[in-house]
């Protein structure tokens, strides 16, 4: 491989390549060790500055720096040269091309994403990674949407910390000024046994968008889930019912049955309420499952294609929900993404 190495120009900066390789393995949906590494390395490189960082690479000591390790270093010593790194050339090939065939005209139609997270919660990255992210991405706003207090094991928010958090999005929202791109603020609230919600009634109404999914006691029988389903999706504070049959598909974690419920209840209660059904765009998702999206579709249902991104690549995700609800014939109108932000906006507060 060594005689491979690109001659092209490459005059964007080790941080910039750090980044596109990062975004690129997760879009890729490479193991996340492999990604923190580059994402780690440019956290470290960005606040030396251009010029240290190219002093580094010509005294030798670029490896000492915390967080540069032997095939970081490697990219960032062939970008600060203006070579293009061959390890974003092999990323750019692996990774670089469509996700999937079909489903573009709609994908391109999309103005943002209703559902992400950030390592506030079960996320990667910062919440100002996601954005510039989405900012690249061509999108107009993206909604943060870390999880409530009660899923543990994903880092929940309290409502303090959510507090914090809606300071933190304001501040990153003054630093885009201009941009043309907001960061909404928003929650994947667990929907309780009983259809109640994981957050208080103050909280909740301070966001901009709303998303409840169960994460807990998904093999409930299907009454109990049924009720505690509807209870959710017309409790007027939800906006976007998530990911509603809880499988999995395929993926790291393995395989999960769909919950079961009596479906055309609870789209029905969706169509009434205006609450929209997830398409979510997870590959491991892909949930609903087809028959269930048809349904839902015939039911007059409202739909948010989200991406459920954990990580900047997978905020690319949208494409795959885009194909299915593309090929489920679903109009464009009913999807609320599509819309103009201050239409969503009022839709989510009504
Ligand atoms: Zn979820
Ligand atoms: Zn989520």
């Amino acid at each position: 491989m060594a005689d491979q190495t690109s001659q092209e120009p490459y005059d964007e900066g080790p941080v910039a390549a750090l980044r596109r390789i990062a975004f690129l393995l997760e879009r890729g949906r490479e193991d996340t060790y492999k990604v923190k590494a580059y994402r780690g390395a440019a956290a470290a490189i960005l606040p030396m500055g251009e010029d240290a960082v190219a002093a580094a690479v010509a005294d030798g000591t670029l490896r000492r720096v915390d967080g540069v390790g032997a095939s970081t270093a490697t990219v960032i010593e062939q970008a600060v040269r203006g070579q293009r790194p061959d390890r974003l050339v092999r990323a750019e090939a692996e990774h670089g091309g469509p996700l999937v065939e079909g489903g573009e005209e709609l994908h391109a139609l999309l103005r943002g994403d209703l559902h992400s997270h950030s390592d506030w919660s079960d996320g990667g990255s910062p919440i100002e990674e996601m954005a510039f992210s989405a900012i690249e991405l061509g999108r107009e706003y993206q909604v943060l949407t870390d999880h409530s207090p009660r899923l543990k094991v994903a880092r929940g928010l309290s409502a303090e910390r959510l507090a914090r958090q809606l300071d933190v999005v304001d501040a990153v929202n003054d630093h885009l000024a201009g941009t043309g791109f907001t960061l909404l603020k928003g929650i994947e609230v667990d929907i309780l046994d009983d259809g109640s919600l994981d957050q208080s009634d103050e909280m909740l109404d301070r966001l901009d968008v709303r998303v409840a999914s169960v994460h807990s006691k998904l093999k409930m029988e299907p009454e109990a889930m049924t009720r505690r389903m509807v209870a959710a999706v017309r409790n007027p504070r939800v906006d976007v019912l998530g990911h509603c049959t809880g499988r999995l598909v395929t993926g790291g974690r393995g395989t999960r049955a769909e919950s079961t419920f009596d479906a055309r209840a609870v789209f029905e209660a969706c169509a009434e309420s205006g609450t929209a059904v997830e398409i979510n765009s997870r590959p491991e998702r892909r949930d609903p499952p087809t028959r269930l999206l048809e349904l839902a579709r015939d039911l007059g249902c409202l739909f948010s294609i989200d991406t459920d991104a954990h990580a900047p690549g997978q905020l690319d995700f949208l494409a795959y929900g885009a194909q299915r609800a593309e090929a489920a014939g679903i109009d464009p109108e009913r999807i609320v993404n599509t819309w103009p932000k201050q239409r969503l906006l009022e839709w989510a507060s009504s």
